[in-house]
């Protein structure tokens, strides 16, 4: 997979050159953590600057605040971020993998599975190539598709369908969950890791990072990592409106 392989030797690169290294890499790394290197913090700090310089002081509308990471429960309860700040994920129940409802669709795409499916189905080629590839590059990538694990039965369900991919006819979505459907021939979503049939339901992932604020566990209060970077300046509105025009 191109971007794939291009984003892999970017982080490679940036961690040889010492710009960025993942979060307690030591102790084998904390995901969607990372820590800046020597390179890496005066990068980010020059870009934080110029953005600053651009976006403050050369304009006559515009002042600067720096809001506190944490903020009192309330200000999200006013938001709405407390009842509505969730996404729809789907569980894959033999993987065991998350995948955010709205993104499933170009991680299949961009899959190695799929990529290979597509990759092997170019041009006008019959059911056999589907065949073949199910019992040999299907099995490793995506043992769990209905197309490895039952080719001939799935096969038959799609049929009807071109069996090329590519061209303005061509419907990715009806195709690939034809390939994944079970026996009963209705399309279902697959995995974009292993292939299996995900279920209908999705579930709502709570985006709101939350900690306890206190000196004592039992005590303390539940707040959260300020999900939205704008709130500061809402609720600092008439403190800065007063600072500057008494
Ligand atoms: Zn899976």
């Amino acid at each position: 997979m191109v971007i794939y392989n291009l984003m892999e030797k970017i982080v490679s690169l940036c961690k040889r050159r010492g710009f960025i290294f993942q979060s307690s890499e030591i102790y084998g790394g904390l995901s969607n953590t990372w820590d800046y290197g020597p390179f890496g913090v005066e990068l980010k700090n020059n870009v934080k600057s110029a953005w600053w310089k651009a976006n403050v002081y050369g304009r006559d509308d515009i002042l600067g605040m720096d809001a506190a990471i944490l903020m009192h429960p309330k200000v999200w309860e006013a938001s709405g971020h407390l009842k509505s700040f969730k996404d729809p994920f789907i569980k894959c129940p033999a993987c065991l993998q998350f995948f955010r409802l709205d993104t499933i669709w170009d991680k299949i795409w961009n899959s190695d599975w799929f990529t290979s499916l597509r990759e092997t189905m170019m041009g006008d080629k019959d059911s056999s190539y589907l065949l073949r590839w199910a019992k040999t590059e299907g099995k490793k990538l995506a043992p769990n598709l209905n197309l490895v694990k039952e080719p001939e039965v799935t096969i038959s369900w799609i049929a009807d369908l071109h069996h090329k991919f590519g061209g303005v006819e061509f419907d990715f979505k009806t195709y690939v969950g034809r390939i994944a459907c079970s026996r009963d021939g209705i399309a279902r979503t697959p995995c974009p890791n292993c292939g299996n049939p995900l279920p209908e339901e999705s579930m709502a992932a709570n985006l709101m990072f939350e900690t306890l604020f206190g000196p004592v566990k039992e005590t303390a209060q539940k707040v959260y990592l300020r999900p939205e970077t704008a709130q500061g300046m809402f609720v600092n509105f008439l403190n800065i409106l007063d600072s500057k025009h008494p």
